[in-house]
C-alpha cells in the first residue's frame, strides 16, 4: 500500500477546465472517496492518478514518488470501470489471470493467485463462466477480482456498482468495504452517490462543478 498526493492538478482540454487544481492526500490504506455530479471531473481525475492521461499541470505522488510522466504500467494500480470492461471472448478466471501474464506471473503459481482472487469476491466455482453467462454483478466481482490480484499498491473504482440495481448495490457496497479492509489497499472510488460515499469510506472530498 501506498499514499497518494495530488498537487495543484489540473487538466483542460482545450480552454475547458475538467480538473481544476485538486488537491488530495491520500494515507496508505485509506478508502477516499471522491464525490461529484456528472460532468465534474471525476473519470478525468482518475484517469491522470491511472496515468492514462498526463496533467496539464500538477503533480502527482503515489508512494512518495513523482509519478507525474510515468506510464500506467509503472504505477501499480488497479482499475475498476462503471462498465465492468471485461473481455468478453475470455472466461471469468481467464480475466483475472490477464494482468499477471502482462506481469510474467504464469503457470501454476499465477493459476493459484487467480483462483483466490475469484474466491475473495465469492465467485468460487464460476471461473469458466464467460461474461455473458454472469449477471452484472458477478460480473463487477470478476473486475475487482483482476484490479486486486497483482496485489496493487492503490485501487482506483469509477463509479463500481452505478451499473446495478439498488439491492445489489448495498450488498456489493457492504463487501467492497470488506474487501478493501482485509487488503489494506489504498483506495480511491469516485461516484455521483452521496449514500454510496457515506457508506463506503473514510473520508469524502466533494468535488463542485
Ligand atoms: P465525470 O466522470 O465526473 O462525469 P468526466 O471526467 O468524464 O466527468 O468529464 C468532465 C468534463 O470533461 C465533461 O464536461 C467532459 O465532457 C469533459 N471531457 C472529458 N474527457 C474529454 C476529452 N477527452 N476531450 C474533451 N472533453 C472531455
Ligand atoms: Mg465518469
Amino acid at each position: 500500500m501506498s499514499d497518494i498526493r495530488l498537487e495543484g492538478v489540473t487538466k483542460r482540454y482545450g480552454t475547458f477546465v475538467a480538473v481544476d487544481n485538486v488537491e488530495l492526500a491520500v494515507a496508505p490504506g485509506e478508502f477516499v472517496t471522491i464525490l461529484g455530479p456528472s460532468g465534474s471531473g471525476k473519470t478525468s481525475l482518475l484517469s491522470l492518478i491511472a496515468g492514462l492521461n498526463r496533467p496539464t499541470a500538477g503533480r502527482i505522488f503515489i508512494g512518495g514518488r513523482d509519478v507525474t510522466d510515468a506510464p500506467p504500467q509503472a504505477r501499480n494500480i488497479g482499475l475498476v470501470f462503471q462498465s465492468y470492461a471485461l473481455f468478453p471472448h475470455m472466461t471469468a478466471l481467464e480475466n483475472v489471470l490477464f494482468p499477471l501474464h502482462v506481469r510474467g506471473i504464469n503457470g501454476p503459481s499465477g493459476r493459484r493467485r487467480a483462483i483466490d482472487a475469484l474466491k475473495l469476491v465469492r465467485l468460487d466455482g464460476l471461473g469458466d463462466r464467460r461474461p455473458s453467462q454472469l449477471s452484472g454483478g458477478q460480473q463487477q466481482r470478476v473486475a475487482l477480482a483482476r484490479a486486486i490480484v497483482f496485489e496493487p499498491d492503490i485501487l482506483l473504482l469509477d463509479e463500481p456498482l452505478g451499473a446495478l440495481d439498488r439491492k445489489l448495490r448495498e450488498e456489493l457496497q457492504i463487501e467492497l468495504k470488506g474487501l478493501q479492509r482485509a487488503l489494506g489497499v489504498t483506495t480511491i472510488l469516485v461516484t455521483h452517490d452521496q449514500e454510496e460515499a457515506l457508506s463506503l469510506s473514510d473520508r469524502i472530498m466533494v468535488l463542485g462543478k
